[in-house]
Parts: structure tokens; C-alpha cells; sequence
């Protein structure tokens, strides 16, 4: 392969003269060049060096450059590079093994996509094919994906473009507790109040018209949302009340973003269904993916399964995917990143206390968000809801990205997700840049 782009110039103007690059406005704004990444640093085309603090879509669990994971990619490239979806093969065999058994108990199969969106469309095919019901359940403040049908179930701003939606598809409220309406006593009560609307709302949909609530564990993109104690206990019991599938959306958690093989370890329930992709393989090759319970497992014994892609379950995704595996077994990685979460708890917490603009942090693992507020006691958001015509947001997101730390915002939250391999120094030296332009924020209210 010969390249004729060789400056960072040539590469940016051609790009835009020819690509339409992806949740971007096209005249206005200059992409990023990315020419090279090691550990969790990658540089730009004039050889500026970032730290990669959403560890890019918050797939990059593993860092760049992971010679184990190259490896098997390119032994599987000259192998067997593509196989359909419904042969069986051996690395395809061996990552479904490796995925169910470190999936919660209750689970059986797995259904490999090509990634995160496609995993949650064939979620909602397959729950829809066991319960013979077409109602969707899924929450304002999620992001299930870009494609059609996963754009419906999305509930922010991005579904937009795909309305009117697809019939059946119903969204509720999120347990966003920092924002709640109304105060409560304690994270129960706040559960309490959450589910007693959602069973509401499922019995005014009709008590045997719901297939399946879908949630992210831990809502991701939308501003790293925890659900309160008790909460996903409750959907599984409205779930169980109600013949509904509980589909846990993992593609952003799964793989050891939370310290924990899926979120969902981190509470004591089993879901029905979870979907992933992102951290199984980092983003070396794409795979995604559909576990599903020993029961629903079975309802396909004797029935078709009306669900793939030509590129689905891919053998480039499912060698790298069973390098990643082994790679987080061997490294002790995701408990790692558990105990490197408590290190960034500890500076988040104090960012909070010591910025005014810093309303709320919420962290798990080496996955967290910082809420931006003109005022803490009002938790007035620096930017309203879906409404920031000076892009004052982006401007922090670029300044931050000027000093070499590079994430994204989402409404009026800052993303921080760095690869699960960084140091302590490394996260306490990343940390510092965020403390200085958070202080300049200060400023600005
Ligand atoms: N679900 C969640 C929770 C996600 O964060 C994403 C991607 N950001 C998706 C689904 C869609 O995955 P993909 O981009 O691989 O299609």
C-alpha cells in the first residue's frame, strides 16, 4: 500500500474535501489528525502528543499499539479473513465460549454483531421473536446507537433526525438523582419513585404489550449516570411482573470500564439479555455482540433466527476479541482499573470542592463525568439542554484539547475514561491540566 498523504495539511484538506466525517459539522470544523498512538498517548500530525482521556469512544480500554492483540489480527488475516456468519469456526467458536463464561450465570449464547448498534437492534428483534410483543421501553438520557432502529431507542437529542420513530418504541425518565424534581431521603426512595412511574407507565402501555426495558447499566454518553440503590433490582421485578425482557445495553461498560467484567456485576441482578462490543476487542477490529439467557438460548432450538450481517461475528473481531480477553486475564487489568478508580474518585472529589463550575462528579471504575453548573446551589448547568449557541462547551473541550487532553463533552458534562493501562502518575498528571482549565472556567461565571 502507498500512501501520497504524507503532511498533516495534505491529509486534513483531502479529508475534507472528500470524507463526510461522522457527528461533525462539515464546512466549519477541522478534524483531528491522528497519525500514531502508544500506551495511552496518541499524536496529531505535527507531532503534538495527547492523553487519550476517553480513551477515543470509550472503546480504548487496552491503549494503543497492544503487540498481542496486533498479533492475532494478523495471523487471523492470513489464516481466515472472512467466513459468513452462520459457518462455525474456531475462533468464533472459542470467543462465544470465553464471552458466555464470563457473562452472569443465568446466561447461555452468543449472538456476534459487527457492533454496538446492530447488538441492540438484534436485542430488540430477538426479545420481540420470544414474547411475541413489539413495545420497546428505553430511557430519555440513553444512546443505544446511530443506525435506525437503535437510533429510535436512543432517547437524546441524536434520535432526532430519525423521527417520527418507529412505532412501539417508549421512552421514561432516567433515575437522574442530581436532577431529580424532588429531594429524597436516600437513594432507595429516589428508586422507589423512579420504578413506581415506570410500572405506571408499563401498565397504561398495556400489561402484555411490553417486550422489553432497555438500559444502560450505567448510562454512558449522556453524563456517566448511576443508578441509585435498589433501581435495577426494581426494573428486573417489573420485568418478572411482567413477562418483559430486561435487556442491560453493556457496549460502553462491558470489558472492564467500571473494574468489573460487565457493569451489571456491580449490582446484584441478572438481566435477560446484555449487549456489547467496544472493549472486546478496542476498536483493533470490529465485533459486537448479543448474550443472551439459557432460556432464550433454547426458544431457538427449534426456530429460526432471522438476525446477521455479511460482517457480523467477523474472524478478525473474534481473534482480537479472544487476544483482548486473554490480554485483561493475563495483565490483571480490570481489577486494576477498579483500584485506579478510587484514585480518580479522590481528585474528582476534589475538583468539586474546590471549583465553582463543578456541580456534580460521578465516577465508578475509570469511567466518570463532570457536570458543569453556572451555580452549585442552584445546579443551574453551565449550558442548557440541548441549547449552547456560543459552544461554550466545545470551547473547554478545545482547550483542554490545546494542553493534550483529549476528551468530549455531552451536553453540559465532561467525559473522563482514560485507557484502563494508565498509571497513577500518568492519571495524576492529566488530572492537573483539568484542574487548570476548570479554574479558568471558574473565572468565566
Ligand atoms: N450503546 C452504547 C451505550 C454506546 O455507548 C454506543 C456507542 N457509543 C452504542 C450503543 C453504539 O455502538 P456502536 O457505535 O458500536 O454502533
Amino acid at each position: 500500500m502507498e500512501l501520497e498523504l504524507t503532511t498533516a495539511k495534505e491529509i486534513v484538506e483531502t479529508s475534507q474535501k472528500y470524507n463526510l466525517h461522522a457527528w461533525t459539522v462539515q464546512g466549519s470544523s477541522k478534524p483531528l489528525t491522528m497519525i500514531g498512538g502508544e500506551g495511552i498517548y496518541f499524536w496529531d500530525g505535527e507531532g503534538k502528543r495527547y492523553y487519550d482521556m476517553s480513551s477515543q469512544l470509550v472503546n480504548l480500554n487496552i491503549g494503543y499499539g497492544n503487540s498481542k492483540v496486533i498479533k492475532a489480527i494478523q495471523e487471523q488475516a492470513e489464516r481466515l479473513a472472512y467466513s459468513s456468519p452462520s459457518f462455525a469456526i474456531d475462533v468464533r467458536s472459542q470467543l462465544a465460549k470465553m464471552v458466555v463464561e464470563l457473562a452472569p450465570d443465568n446466561m447461555g449464547k452468543v449472538f456476534f454483531t459487527l457492533g454496538g448498534s446492530d447488538a441492540n437492534e438484534n436485542a430488540i428483534k430477538i426479545a420481540k421473536m420470544v414474547t411475541g410483543r413489539y413495545k420497546i421501553f428505553s430511557r430519555y438520557l440513553s444512546y443505544h446507537g446511530s443506525s435506525y432502529g437503535a437510533a429510535n431507542l436512543t432517547g437524546e437529542p441524536r434520535r432526532y433526525t430519525c423521527e417520527p420513530g418507529i412505532p412501539g418504541f417508549i421512552k421514561f425518565f432516567d433515575p437522574y438523582v442530581y436532577r431529580s424534581p424532588v429531594p429524597f431521603a436516600d437513594e432507595e426512595a429516589a428508586s422507589h419513585y423512579y420504578l413506581q412511574q415506570l410500572r405506571d407507565q408499563v401498565i397504561y402501555e398495556g400489561r402484555d404489550a411490553v417486550a422489553a426495558i432497555v438500559v444502560e447499566t450505567i448510562t454512558g454518553s449522556n453524563g456517566v449516570i448511576i443508578p441509585p440503590k435498589g433501581y435495577l433490582n426494581g426494573i428486573r421485578r417489573i420485568c418478572d411482573e411482567f413477562g418483559i425482557m430486561m435487556v442491560c445495553d453493556e457496549v460502553m461498560t462491558g470489558w472492564g470500564r467500571t473494574g468489573e467484567w460487565f457493569a451489571i456485576n456491580n449490582f446484584d441482578v441478572k438481566p435477560d439479555i446484555i449487549t456489547f462490543a467496544k472493549g472486546i476487542t478496542c476498536g483493533y477490529a470490529p465485533i459486537g455482540g448479543v448474550i443472551v439467557s439459557k432460556e432464550i438460548a433454547s426458544y431457538f432450538d427449534d426456530r429460526f433466527l432471522n438476525c446477521g450481517l455479511t460482517y457480523s461475528a467477523h474472524p478478525l473481531g473474534c481473534a482480537a476479541g479472544i487476544a483482548t480477553i486473554e490480554y485483561y486475564q493475563e495483565t490483571g487489568l480490570i481489577a486494576q482499573a477498579k483500584e485506579r478508580g478510587v484514585l480518580l474518585g479522590r481528585i474528582l472529589e476534589d475538583l468539586k470542592e474546590k471549583h465553582a463550575c463543578v456541580g456534580d462528579v460521578r465516577y465508578i471504575g475509570l469511567f466518570s463525568a463532570i457536570e458543569l453548573v453556572k451555580n452549585k446551589e442552584s445546579k443551574e448547568p453551565l449550558v442548557e439542554f440541548d441549547h449552547d449557541p456560543d459552544k461554550v462547551m466545545s470551547k473547554i473541550i478545545g482547550t483542554l484539547c490545546a494542553r493534550g487532553f483529549f476528551t468530549y463533552s455531552h451536553e453540559n458534562t465532561i467525559m473522563v475514561a482514560p485507557p484502563l493501562i494508565i498509571t497513577e502518575q500518568e492519571l495524576e498528571s492529566a488530572m492537573a491540566i483539568m484542574d487548570d482549565v476548570l479554574g479558568e472556567v471558574d473565572k468565566s461565571l
